[in-house]
């Protein structure tokens, strides 16, 4: 990863936590995005909006989000107004308007405003002042991660990226889609542990993910798998146990894994 890429995730973060810092938030019920935005001179509305889930319109100094009215989760819809004040913070330069679909708000892969937007929107609806110390004291687990989800009121997706991040212990998260890897992240944004998912990789028979695929499991054990379920190129280099738990995630036609790995 580039060092570039690296600082615009990093400067991301910090123009979230800032936001954070400013409004003194303390308590995860104290992270109201619409509030937030309003403080900011982006005002909220939800409506009817074809082909994409929000957008935002800048005019000087002041600014509209405009959030689809029927995106089903609250969590899926807080996260789409907190990725738009993203836009807001750290994209004046780039436009004036953007308009942000579903695969936008999905997008950890590459380097890109919507990746920058999506990484603003993940520290400010789970600030690492308040997910951190959670994270430390607890075992990595889809339960554990469907706790955070809960308290924090996020989707199970950006609460499993976030609790990776936070995580001491070297986990990931994969999300994949028809049978392949779509992305994944890691806590280590600069990736020093040489672990490496290629991107589009098939789901491996061997892995966890592929009984959720193919034999309608809908979410699975925390269960060891072989190494090369998930690290193809490394199955003679490392010597480390790969533990994985995966689930089908409702809303549309993908798998949410996450791995432990331990050892070196
Ligand atoms: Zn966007």
């Amino acid at each position: 990863m580039s060092l570039r890429k690296h600082d615009n995730f990093e400067s991301a973060r910090q123009a979230a936590s800032a936001l954070i810092k400013k409004f003194a938030i303390a308590d995860p019920s104290e992270i109201v995005v619409e509030d937030i935005a309003m403080a900011q001179g982006v005002l909220v509305l939800e409506g009817k909006l074809r082909g994409c889930e929000a957008r935002l319109v800048r005019r000087k100094d002041r600014g509209i989000i405009r959030v689809r009215d029927d995106i089903q989760s609250d969590g899926r819809k807080k996260f789409a107004v907190a990725h738009e004040l993203g836009h807001w913070e750290l994209h004046g330069d780039i436009s004036q308007f953007h308009v942000c679909t579903e695969t936008d708000l999905r997008n950890y892969s590459g380097s890109n405003p919507e990746i920058e937007a999506n990484t603003f929107a993940g520290e400010l609806l789970m600030p690492s002042s308040l997910l951190r110390p959670l994270c430390r004291s607890i075992e990595p687990s889809l339960s554990a991660i469907k706790n955070l989800a809960e308290k924090f009121a996020t989707s199970l997706t950006v609460s499993a990226i976030r609790f990776v991040e936070e995580q001491r212990e070297n986990c990931i998260v994969v999300l994949s889609e028809n049978g392949r890897v779509a992305w994944w992240r890691t806590k280590d944004k600069d990736n020093s542990s040489g672990l490496w998912i290629d991107s589009k990789q098939k789901i491996h028979q061997d892995s966890a993910a592929w009984e959720c695929f193919h034999d309608g499991i809908v979410a699975t054990k925390m269960q060891r798998v072989p190494t090369v379920a998930w690290f193809q190129d490394l199955r003679y280099q490392r010597r480390m146990e790969v533990y994985e738990q995966s689930m089908k995630l409702g809303t549309y036609s993908g798998v949410l894994t996450l791995l432990w790995i331990l050892g070196d």
